[in-house]
């Protein structure tokens, strides 16, 4: 009987180590990670110059507080804002802590700027934020917030990709203050916005002064061929939040901030103890680095376009195959089916994936991952799925 407690469906396996994109388990079995603990690990398992750095760093310094200056924040701040454009960041411990942190951010935005007492924030369906509280209110799944009412108010639903139903919202709203979006949704089934939504996003940001909040937790880190999701455009938000893979399996998130958004917070407005110690902040640096060095990024479109190419032929006239939809290295098998039982299929085989939204099939690989990897996979996966599919509904 295990002491942990019981809030995740664990599948009957514990790893003990990794190189690249393989994991081994307490019996020494080996399996393909094509899920990277869920967009984390983009270099992939014990990366030797990141295991160098981290090593090198615990015998430094740990931790200190952030009542003093941490010299390795300061350089992570700088490289971040560097390549994002954004202007100051706000370093925390997961996705969800940042997610909080952009909630406050446009509460405060409100109260401060705008007037209004009841700040409003626009959210999406099928979206995922976190857990805490506040963000499980922001998240559009039931499943989520059921048992745990009264949820966190101030959160208006739209559906996803549709700026009309913004405009809609705004003419009878006046309390908005922001908009929190994920461009490719992960948790919501690999849901890719249209390329002119955030465009779209921007100028009604911009004409109503909200503040637009990109959620990249997910979609960050290279993941989708460029730093953030956002730079497939040339547009910018005014406050992003990143934490999955910045630095490989840390425990760091961040909250950046541009513009209007940039100044908001003075000292007393937001804190945390573990936030941006010296240790995840030198995981984080190294991470970057070798993300440029490595041009993983380059790699995540390659190899992204490999499995379309190779799902698509492997699955080709199967008509319980939905849509695929490939955003770099988030991919998405929809399904006419729930498929959960595909995971525990491919585990058997020696193959990491995951299914969310019932009944898509997620791919999140390390961003090392190569042709070989993928085609391994799709190997794995395509006849799993063939005989998934020709069971009667
Ligand atoms: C995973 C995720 C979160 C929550 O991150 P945690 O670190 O688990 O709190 C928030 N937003 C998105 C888009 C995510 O994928």
């Amino acid at each position: 009987m295990s002491n942990v407690m019981n809030t995740y469906a664990r599948l009957p396996v514990a790893f003990e180590r990794g190189e690249g994109p393989w994991l081994w388990d307490t019996q020494n079995k080996r399996y393909l990670d094509a899920l990277a603990g869920i967009a984390v690990c983009g270099l992939g398992h014990s990366h030797p110059s990141l295991t160098r750095v981290l090593c090198e760093q615990a015998g430094k310094l740990l931790h200190t507080s952030n009542l003093y200056t941490i010299t390795l924040q300061e350089k992570l701040a700088d490289r971040l804002t560097a390549l994002s454009g954004m202007e100051n960041v706000f370093f925390c411990n997961s996705g969800c802590e940042a997610n909080e942190a952009a909630i406050k951010l446009a509460r405060y935005f409100g109260h401060t700027k705008k007037n209004i007492d009841s700040p409003n924030i626009i959210v999406l369906e099928k979206s995922f934020h976190g857990r805490t509280m506040a963000t499980l209110s922001a998240t559009g799944s039931r499943k989520v917030q059921a048992g745990f009412e009264p949820l966190v108010s101030g959160f208006v639903r739209v559906p996803f990709d549709d700026l009309d139903a913004i405009r809609r919202v705004a003419e009878h709203n006046h309390n908005i203050v922001a908009v929190m979006v994920e461009l490719v949704q992960g948790e919501g089934g690999i849901n890719i916005c249209h390329p002119d939504y955030l465009k779209g996003l921007r100028e009604l940001c911009d004409s109503h002064d909200w503040l637009l909040m990109l959620d990249e937790v997910q979609s960050g880190m290279g993941r989708t061929g460029t730093w953030f999701a956002f730079q497939h455009s040339n547009i910018k938000p005014d406050v992003m939040t990143l934490a999955k893979g910045l630095a490989n399996g840390l425990p760091i998130g961040a909250c950046l901030t541009a513009g209007k958004a940039a100044t908001l917070f003075s000292p007393g407005k937001h804190g945390s103890t573990f936030g941006g110690n010296p240790m995840v902040c030198a995981g984080a640096l190294e991470t970057l680095r070798v993300i440029e060095a490595d041009k993983l990024m380059d790699n995540a479109v390659a190899i992204g376009e490999f499995f379309r190419a190779g799902f698509s032929l492997a699955l080709q006239g199967q008509s319980g195959v939905r849509q695929i939809r490939v955003k770099g290295l988030m991919v998405g098998i929809e399904l006419d089916r729930p498929c959960g039982a595909l995971v525990e299929q491919a585990l058997g085989a020696g193959l990491l994936i995951n299914v969310t939204a019932d009944s898509v099939v997620r791919l999140l690989p390390p961003l090392i991952f190569t042709r070989e990897n993928a085609q391994q996979v799709i190997d794995i996966l395509c006849p799993l799925i063939i005989r998934l599919l020709e069971k009667p509904l």
